[in-house]
């Protein structure tokens, strides 16, 4: 049954902007789906998060591996589940970490980015959601914004080795974070896959965040 995700050029901006601030929070209409609380992931918890620190057991966190003393992730359970997730439901709602509020699985439907295949419940709910577009010009976003992440899976080669995100919600995150380079290229800049390639180095060379 198809779910209703927004209007398209509404959301682009939107996630623009959560991605270039690194602390907003995309207001995504989930329903009762918990489909990412339930996918075997881990979840960052900032130092900064006291107050949900103080929410989850001590035993249930752990040092974050690469970055510095403070940082900690949150596991699953065998079942693949978020210890905090209780009948269904974030038991932790109101002081659930940065990374829960920032994740948002719209960003697949909009990229054409798969789900990674371990995730069927996260993918099942993507090929469910459906952008609304208000005119021509935000059909053309979204296929400039298909366009940015095709770039990315196909051109590899173009990049030096370990530049380029692995993990598809990463992957999809940077074709947003990108998309303004293929918009001007669209608009009649049309520039060759290698200087893509150097305009997108620049741009991870500034800070960004990523979502879980
Ligand atoms: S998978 Fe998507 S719709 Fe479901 S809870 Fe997570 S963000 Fe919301
Ligand atoms: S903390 Fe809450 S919102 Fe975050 S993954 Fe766990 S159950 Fe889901």
């Amino acid at each position: 049954m198809p779910e209703p995700a927004g209007d398209f050029s509404e959301w682009l901006s939107d996630a623009e902007a959560s991605l270039q601030s690194g602390t907003g929070a995309t207001a995504v209409p989930c329903g009762a789906c918990t489909a990412c609380c339930r996918s075997s992931m881990f979840v960052h918890i900032n130092p900064e998060e006291t107050q949900t620190i103080q929410q989850i057991p001590r035993a249930l966190l752990f040092d974050a591996p690469g970055l510095p003393k403070g940082h900690l992730v949150m596991g699953y359970n065998d079942k693949g589940h978020c210890p905090m997730l209780v009948d269904n439901k974030c038991s932790i709602y109101e002081y659930r970490p940065q990374t829960c509020r920032s994740y948002d699985c719209r960003v697949f439907a909009a990229t054409g980015v798969p789900v990674d295949r371990d995730q069927p419940d996260i993918a099942h709910r993507v090929n469910a959601w459906m952008f609304s577009y208000e005119s021509e010009e935000s059909r053309r976003e979204h296929n400039t914004l298909k366009d940015a992440a095709a770039f990315l899976q196909n051109n590899g080669h173009l990049f030096p080795p370990g530049t380029l995100p692995t993990r598809p919600a990463q992957l999809a995150a940077l074709a947003v974070r990108i998309y303004g380079i293929f918009a001007a290229s669209s608009n009649g800049a049309t520039k060759p896959g290698a200087e893509l390639a150097r305009d997108i180095l620049i741009a991870l060379n500034e800070p960004q965040t990523f979502s879980k």
